[in-house]
């Protein structure tokens, strides 16, 4: 096996397409698909050495795989950690996590705006292990600080969020949960390590669904954590071999192949999504847009310090409407007006993706829970993605249109 020495100092789009383990002898170009389930040991005295951790060398792939190796260092280059652990998901990344950093009596701080299934596994799965939590706002850092308990052993947040692209100070977050000695852990789902890389602005732990931009063409169900070596070594490893909550090689190799085009993917969306967003902003139809790129969101300078410029694919806008019933029609008027975009419930595909959720992710709230967390029945979420900009606006107009 061989592969040339990468240079230092290599920018992201370059590690994203030459960053993976060596070539076989064959040299094959394009990395290769090892599709196997355990691989052959050449004596006893080498498998006792390898079963024993003395000695590196592909056992059996619920542990290592050549194929999702080459994805974890990929995806470790292009966060800057030192380490990276493939799961089967990424909510897999998420129970990995707390499977590694908790046990019963340990408190969590979260914020209230993150993935909903996170809240559910945190709250209610750890919960009926003796996990304690505590969810706070997204943006208010006097809420963190206040939350924190001598057992707090977890903080975790997510930014920008989804639906409403609330943005978070990472470097603040760090800051709060070093000086509690607890560890930060932040799902980069949205922004990615194109546009954000919380490693560099203190956080331990980067959660990733592959699912989403990291595959970026809709392909697969994929995750990951980025984190120490020492941490992934001690913490991780060990559930992972227990737990089997282990990506599939193939899998491994559709996110690997994703991630050479995820630079320039993650700028020609950010720059469709700006541009609709801007225009989205300026229709007559349209009551508020919510985008970290535009100039009226309430965390913009936070959000184009921290995100490298840019505002990511995701945005939400609300269509005018005089009430609940009226918001609801005129937003499935405009969804099921169209004729390019998806209505499905992923994001992070090049196909652009329309949901209104209300009625989906947030559909099973209560109507005040929905209002508390500022989801209204006229909120439409756009994950952008490669269509030309012009196409896009004409499939909103086709709805908007009829309002
Ligand atoms: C989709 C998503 C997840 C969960 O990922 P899966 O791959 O669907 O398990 C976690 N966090 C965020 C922000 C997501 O969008």
């Amino acid at each position: 096996m061989t592969q040339k020495n990468l240079p230092e100092g290599l920018h992201l789009d370059t590690l994203a397409v030459r960053t993976a383990v060596d070539k076989t002898q064959y040299g094959e170009n394009s990395e290769a698909l090892f599709l196997t389930s355990s691989f052959t040991q050449p004596d006893c005295a080498t498998a006792a050495r390898r079963f024993a951790g003395e000695e590196d060398g592909y056992i059996y792939s619920r542990f290592t795989n050549p194929t999702v190796a080459s994805m974890e260092q990929r995806l470790a280059a292009l966060e800057g950690t030192e380490a990276c652990i493939a799961t089967a998901s990424g909510m897999g990344a998420i129970l990995l996590l707390c499977m590694g950093l908790l046990k019963a009596g340990d408190h969590v701080v979260c914020s209230r705006s993150v993935f909903g299934s996170t809240i559910k596994l945190i709250a209610s799965e750890f919960g009926k292990f003796g996990v304690e939590s505590t969810f706070v706002s997204q943006t208010d850092l006097g809420e963190w600080k206040s939350a924190i308990r001598p057992s707090t052993k977890l903080l975790f947040a997510e930014t920008p969020t989804n639906p409403l692209t609330e943005v978070c100070d990472i470097r603040a977050l760090a800051d709060i949960a070093h000086a509690a000695g607890a560890v930060l852990a932040v799902d980069n789902c949205f922004c990615t390590p194109a546009l954000q890389k919380p490693a560099a602005l203190g956080a331990d732990v980067i959660v990733h669904s592959g699912t989403k931009y990291l595959d970026g063409q809709g392909r697969v169900i994929a995750g990951a954590l980025c984190a120490p070596q020492a941490m992934v070594k001690d913490k991780f490893i060990p559930v992972m071999r227990s737990a089997g909550i282990t990506l599939s090689p193939f899998n491994a190799w559709v996110v690997l192949k994703g991630l050479e085009t995820l630079g320039i993917r993650m700028e020609a969306q950010s720059a469709r999504a700006l541009a609709l967003a801007q225009w989205l902003e300026a229709h007559p139809k349209v009551a508020r847009v919510y985008y970290p790129g535009l100039a009226s969101h309430p965390q913009h300078a936070l959000a184009m310090q921290q995100q490298r410029g840019l505002g990511g694919a995701v945005v939400s806008f609300d269509v005018k409407g005089a009430n609940p019933d009226q918001l609801r029609a005129n937003a499935w008027r405009v969804i099921d007006a169209t004729q390019l975009m998806s209505v499905t419930a992923n994001l992070g595909d090049v196909k652009t993706i329309i949901t209104h959720p209300a009625s989906t992710s947030h559909g099973r709230l209560t109507e005040d829970q929905r209002q508390a967390a500022g989801i209204t029945q006229g909120l439409i979420r756009v994950a952008v993605g490669l269509e030309h900009l012009g196409d896009l606006q004409a499939d909103l107009i086709r709805g908007l249109e009829l309002i």
